[in-house]
């Protein structure tokens, strides 16, 4: 482990361990996985048939670093920017009502290519925005027009530059914690940004005061991608963003205490401000 890193062999190596008992001492609610959760649930769950399990890290984030500038968390990819796109959209000082229809999605599956009933790659996001145009419209058309007019920022987080890999980035393109929002580039349309979604977001980073850096990846390494292109496909002008992080995936991921708040302040304008003039 020390001469070549950590490599798991996925089948045998990452089968998860709950406890070791002895069958003899094993209290007869291990020894299934039903009966485990059974007193967790109300009484008309009782007769559990299935479930799904998702397993994290349940210890506390922290603030860490020399300046305190670090936040350490599970999942912050990506529900940091869950929660910057909450944040901006409700607002509570946003003081006049908003001109255009604001809506935040929040997708499962993401990291196992958006392709469910319910990720990206489902019909749900175009079902509802259609609905919300036909209860607020008389004409059939209108649904077209609202999405050639609309604009989305699809935020997932970022890949910072790590002073232990300098190797794994275009030196040219690396963004740094504590930098500044990303906005993500890729000439192969793995990520939705175009130049003028760029520059759009770009004047909006500006207009809030909050810094911005531009990320390309490595040619020569697969470039990761997001929800921004399956979403775009609505016919949508998107920007792909996202606050530069490390150790992305892991159980125990880093982030920047500046590039959040950042991130936040830039959809707060996004959210607040009519943008049908600069489309
Ligand atoms: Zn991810």
């Amino acid at each position: 482990m020390n001469e070549e890193g950590l490599k798991f062999q996925k089948q045998n190596e990452l089968a998860l361990i709950l406890a070791e008992t002895s069958r003899q001492l094993a209290p007869s609610a291990l020894e299934d996985f039903t009966s485990l959760l059974l007193p967790h649930l109300p009484d008309e769950a009782k007769h559990l048939l299935s479930w799904d399990i998702a397993v994290y890290d349940t210890q506390k984030g922290n603030i860490w670093g020399l300046n305190n500038e670090f936040f350490a968390h599970r999942q912050l990819d990506n529900l940091a920017s869950c929660h910057s796109a909450l944040t901006a959209l409700l607002d509570e000082k946003r003081n006049q009502v908003p001109q255009s229809t604001l809506v935040c999605a929040f997708f499962d599956h993401e990291e196992v290519g958006s392709e469910s009933h319910c990720g990206a790659a489902s019909h749900f996001l175009t079902d509802t925005l259609k609905r919300i145009s036909d209860a607020t419209s008389n004409s059939t058309q209108d649904f077209a027009r609202a999405l050639a007019r609309s604009f989305m920022i699809s935020a997932d987080m970022a890949h910072a530059y790590h002073p232990h890999f300098p190797s794994v980035y275009d030196t040219q393109h690396a963004v740094h914690i504590n930098q500044g929002v990303v906005i993500k580039i890729n000439v192969n349309q793995r990520y939705a940004t175009d130049s003028v979604s760029q520059a759009m977001f770009m004047n909006w980073c500006q207009q809030a005061k909050v810094p911005y850096q531009l990320y390309s990846h490595r040619n020569d390494l697969p470039c990761g991608s997001t929800i921004g292109n399956i979403v775009a496909k609505l016919g949508l002008r998107t920007v792909d963003v996202g606050c530069p992080m490390w150790a992305m995936h892991s159980c125990r991921e880093s982030a920047g205490v500046f590039d959040h708040n950042a991130m936040i302040d830039v959809m707060r304008y996004f959210f607040s401000t009519s943008h049908d003039d600069t489309l």
